[in-house]
C-alpha cells in the first residue's frame, strides 16, 4: 500500500474512534467520568473498537485504582511470569478518568499492552536476548503506541522523549 493511502486510512481510523466516543457519550465525552469499574466495563462494551480488541487481549481484567497516577502513568498493564506473561491486568488510575475520551484513549493504549502479552510477542522478546530493562520498556511502549495509532489513529511519535513522557 502506498504512503498516500496509508495517510488517508490513518485519518479515517482517528475519526472513527473519536466518532465512536462521541456517538456513545455525546456531550459528556469531554467531561469527567466516574472513576470506578462500572465505567470501565461499560466503555469496553459500548465502543466497538474496544469491544473487538478486548478478545485479542485474552479478555484482560480491567480495574480502577484509588491512586491518582503512578509517576506520569495514568494507567498500567501488568502480566507475570507465572503464566509466561500471557494473562494481562489493566489498572486505570484516577487521572485516566479526567474525561471519557481520555479514558477511551488510555484503554486503547493499554489494550496494546494486553495484546502484546497475550499473543506471546512480549515473552519472545524477553527471552530473545540480553536486553536491558530500558530497552524492554521502550520496545513495549513503542508497541502499545503503534497499536493505538493503527487501531484508533491516536498520536504516536517514535522518539525517546515522547515514549518516556506521554
Ligand atoms: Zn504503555
Amino acid at each position: 500500500m502506498n504512503h498516500y493511502v496509508h495517510k488517508i486510512e490513518d485519518m479515517y481510523a482517528k475519526r472513527k474512534f473519536d466518532k465512536e466516543i462521541d456517538n456513545v457519550y455525546g456531550s459528556k465525552a469531554d467531561t469527567a467520568a466516574p472513576a470506578n469499574n462500572t465505567t470501565l466495563e461499560e466503555m469496553k462494551n459500548s465502543l466497538p473498537t474496544l469491544k473487538n480488541l478486548h478478545a485479542k487481549t485474552g479478555y484482560a481484567k480491567l480495574e480502577s485504582s484509588e491512586l491518582y497516577s503512578v509517576g506520569a502513568a495514568e494507567a498500567k498493564t501488568f502480566a507475570y511470569d507465572t503464566d509466561n506473561y500471557t494473562k494481562a491486568n489493566s489498572v486505570f488510575y484516577r487521572s485516566s478518568f479526567s474525561s471519557y475520551r481520555n479514558l477511551a484513549h488510555n484503554m486503547l493504549h493499554e489494550f496494546g499492552h494486553g495484546v502484546h502479552y497475550f499473543n506471546g510477542d512480549y515473552y519472545r522478546y524477553l527471552k530473545g536476548g540480553n536486553r536491558t530493562d530500558k530497552q524492554l520498556q521502550n520496545w513495549k511502549e513503542q508497541y502499545a503506541f503503534k497499536f493505538a495509532f493503527d487501531n484508533g489513529g491516536l498520536p504516536y511519535q517514535n522518539n525517546a522523549w515522547y515514549l518516556i513522557n506521554k
